[in-house]
């Protein structure tokens, strides 16, 4: 693999391997800006990597650049794997969303310098400036940001949408709904180029993320039905899968299930299903181990 790679004067990708969700076996960082820099992505856990990463970073310094920050879309440890160990040897302030900050470890959470809030524009002073517009995306992971550029009409997607594997919306970090929207207002901003975690950077992205939002759709339909064809008993998640799921391979069911749990919060808060037993459940005194199961309203 050729790392850095170019992909025009002022933006780098490198590609860097990370403990992510296979088939995806690497993490994107970006080196945005001319001049001022913002290294996107301290995501290598790996000693090896990290020291190709400072090569990297210490490389474009060298050239003059400037580095002002390190910036991590969200907490995941495929993202802030390499956080602490390359914030600290750069001597770069890192910039998170809120919400991304305080799910860091405390010795991380101490090297952040500022919190990134939707809306705000990130300048990037260099022989052509440039503005990155903050975009608060959550859905994958509550404090989630991308990043935009009005003039090349480039966005950072982080964990949006990806060119190799899937986007995993769990419960717990995830909400399928909020995805859903976030999706569509990425999709609005009718982009030239996205920039993703994982795999190529993506032309036109816009047809991407409705592709998205299509799949996902088509996907909580097949969820409905395998809680509707559950009957009046209903059914629990471990039960819903294998039908949700029958065009999956058996291997990612322990995946798919999330997806699918996300799924039925979704149509549970919209009104389509109901939830009983399990943890809020009734009450009931069926124990907390007991899975809640799901009907159609
Ligand atoms: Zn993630």
């Amino acid at each position: 693999m050729i790392r850095p790679r170019e992909l025009s004067s002022s933006l780098q990708l490198f590609a860097a391997r990370t403990p992510t969700l296979p088939p995806a076996t690497h993490t994107n960082s970006y080196a945005l800006g001319g001049r001022d820099l913002v290294l996107v992505e301290p995501a290598t856990p790996f000693e090896d990597e990290q020291r190709a990463w400072i090569d990297w970073a210490r490389g474009l310094v060298s050239q003059g650049r400037k580095l002002v920050a390190i910036l991590a879309t969200h907490h995941h440890e495929d993202h802030v794997g390499g956080l602490e160990v390359l914030a600290r040897e750069l001597g770069a302030p890192v910039w998170a969303h809120d919400l991304t900050v305080e799910r860091l470890s405390p010795k991380t959470r101490a090297l952040v310098e500022r919190r990134l809030l939707d809306g705000e524009s990130l300048v990037l002073e260099g022989p052509r400036d440039e503005s990155w517009r903050v975009l608060h995306t959550p859905g994958h992971a509550p404090g989630h940001v991308c990043l935009f550029e009005e003039r090349s009409r480039t966005v950072v997607v982080g964990d949006m949408v990806a060119s190799v594997g899937t986007i995993l919306i769990a419960p717990g970090d995830g909400d399928m709904q909020v995805y859903l929207e976030q999706l569509e207002r990425l999709a609005a901003l009718d982009a030239r180029l996205a920039l993703p975690a994982h795999g190529e950077p993506i032309d036109e992205p816009s047809v991407l993320f409705r592709k998205y939002i299509a799949h996902r759709l088509a996907r909580e339909a097949k969820v409905l039905e395998a809680v509707r064809n559950a009957g009046a008993a209903g059914g629990d998640a471990a039960a819903l899968v294998p039908d949700a799921y029958a065009d999956t391979p058996v291997h990612l069911w322990p995946i798919a299930r999330l997806s699918l749990e996300a799924h039925l919060e979704k149509l549970e808060r919209e009104g389509h299903v109901t939830r009983a037993g399990g943890a809020g459940g009734t009450g009931e005194d069926d124990g907390p181990t007991r899975a809640a199961t799901f009907r159609v309203v």
